[in-house]
């Protein structure tokens, strides 16, 4: 049946074992299964021919961007191809005057933010991890700079798509807003490869800003922490970034990277302004708050080079980890809630990591009410680690909060749908079925 596909893609297309490993995985799921073959597309025709040919043959097709997804998004439930769009990764335009730049799914969005040097512009998404453009849009992925500049939903103005049965669409426009028609650019950004195939996005991009102001700021424990970071929220502050980190995190980034932080629950923050004087006014607010809050000490980022080095260590911390706990496998939890309820739900984590005798850290862009507890645990324990995955996660709905932040539904946060959404699930299989009735697209995904 390959032949085929080979016959009409040539080398594009290839069934070596190392490379169906490395597609049949993602970063963190425990269930890893090869697909059939993985196509690594050049161009939309290979996109179309993939899709093409998969209808034909009953196959299913799976989206591939960088492969950093955490949540089983990529691992095949029956026979699939691996659509692998790394190779479509040119910047096709960059519209300085409208801050707009049209890209092929497969730029990452470090590879965005180096071909954007010397236009004063920058693109402000930033995951831990350096992942396509195209797998951020499908996840709705958000990171640090969320809390000033948001998530995909609000950084991705138009995308292209490839239906299921071969059809294109273009998705949204290039404006600022809109208010033509249903949202379906939004519909496909989160959908996770289970709706179409984004063959193209056109991202909003943002003025460097002109002055900036990094701190950590150490706290004696996390309830003190994760109530100081309340608290910039509540005054209005325009934090660019406010992030924890606990105290086992920071003494695996040290470990990890050789670097000498104290080893106590911290909040990075950043602070962006177009004027010296608004930036000091703003940052002399954040460390009197930090103080009140029981901040034991204040380090300042003076220069851009160590700022550079405070959010390459808060990036680098899951990895830190996994060198931490050599031969542990991950659960890493994604919650949100409501700010308020924020500083309650970090407490809770922790004293539930306690009492089961489980070992992790906890992380986050707490300024979004979004962190990880990231478990660390024998594979013979991660049914205990799930256990205490799910108390987390019912814990958080019932404060009006989500499962999933930023990483998505994949197959692990699929059982916590129809507690979340009640009826509008069955809304959303509908939505499934019309755009890929016969079930081509990333199938036993989401929904
Ligand atoms: C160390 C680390 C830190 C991370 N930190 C963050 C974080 O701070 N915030 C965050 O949001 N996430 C984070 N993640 C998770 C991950 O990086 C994001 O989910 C990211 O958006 C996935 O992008 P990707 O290119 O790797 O997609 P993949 O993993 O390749 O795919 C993810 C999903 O998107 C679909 N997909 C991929 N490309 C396309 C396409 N072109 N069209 C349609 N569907 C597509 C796939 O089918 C799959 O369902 C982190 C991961 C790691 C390992």
């Amino acid at each position: 049946m390959l032949e085929t596909l080979k016959a009409a893609l040539g080398d594009k297309v290839t069934t070596a074992p190392s490379v169906l490993e490395s597609h049949g995985r993602d970063e963190s799921y425990p269930e890893r299964r090869p697909p059939l073959a993985v196509v690594y597309a050049e161009c939309l025709p290979d996109v179309l021919l993939t899709l093409a040919f998969a209808r034909e043959q009953g196959v299913s097709v799976i989206p591939f961007g960088a492969g950093t997804s955490l949540e089983g998004h990529l691992i095949p439930q029956g026979p699939a191809l691996s659509l692998d769009l790394s190779h479509m990764n040119k910047v096709l335009e960059v519209k300085t005057p409208d801050f707009v730049a049209v890209v092929e799914p497969g730029v990452t969005r470090k590879a965005l933010n180096e071909s954007l040097k010397g236009t004063g512009l920058f693109f402000p998404v930033d995951p831990g991890a350096d992942a396509s453009l195209g797998g951020m849009a499908a996840t709705n992925a958000s990171g640090t700079t969320t809390v000033r500049y948001g998530g995909m939903r609000q950084n991705v103005l138009a995308l292209e798509v490839a239906l299921a049965n071969g059809e294109v669409l273009q998705l949204g426009r290039a404006v600022r807003k809109t208010s033509a028609g249903y949202d379906l650019k939004d519909l496909f950004i989160g959908s996770e490869g289970t709706l179409g195939v984004i063959t193209k996005l056109t991202v909003r991009l943002h003025p460097i800003p002109e002055h900036v102001h990094a701190l950590r700021v150490f706290f004696e424990d996390l309830e003190a922490a994760s109530h100081a970071a309340y608290s910039v929220l509540a005054s209005g502050l325009p934090a660019a970034r406010l992030e924890l980190v606990d105290e086992l995190g920071l003494r695996a980034i040290n470990r990890y990277l050789g670097r000498a932080f104290l080893e106590k629950p911290a909040l990075f923050l950043e602070f962006h302004s177009s004027t010296a004087s608004a930036l000091k006014a703003e940052s002399m607010l954040a460390i009197e708050l930090m103080k009140e809050h029981g901040g034991l000490e204040i380090d300042i980022a003076h220069t851009a080079e160590e700022r550079t080095l405070q959010w390459e260590a808060r990036h680098q911390a899951y990895w830190a980890l996994v060198n931490h706990y050599p031969g542990k496998q991950f659960m890493i939890t994604d919650t949100a809630v409501p700010i308020s309820k924020m500083p309650a739900l970090v407490e809770r984590a922790q004293q539930w990591m306690q009492e089961t005798g489980l070992e992790g850290s906890i992380l986050g862009h707490v300024g979004d009410g979004n962190f990880h507890t990231l478990v660390a645990v024998d594979p013979s324990d991660y049914a205990k680690a799930e256990d205490y995955a799910r108390e987390l996660v019912e814990h958080a709905l019932a404060l009006g909060g989500t499962s999933t932040g930023e990483h998505g539904v994949g197959l692990r946060k699929k059982r916590y749908l129809e507690k979340e959404h009640g009826g509008a699930l069955h809304w959303m299989r509908e939505i499934k079925k019309l755009f890929d009735p016969q079930g081509v697209l990333n199938p036993g995904k989401i929904v």
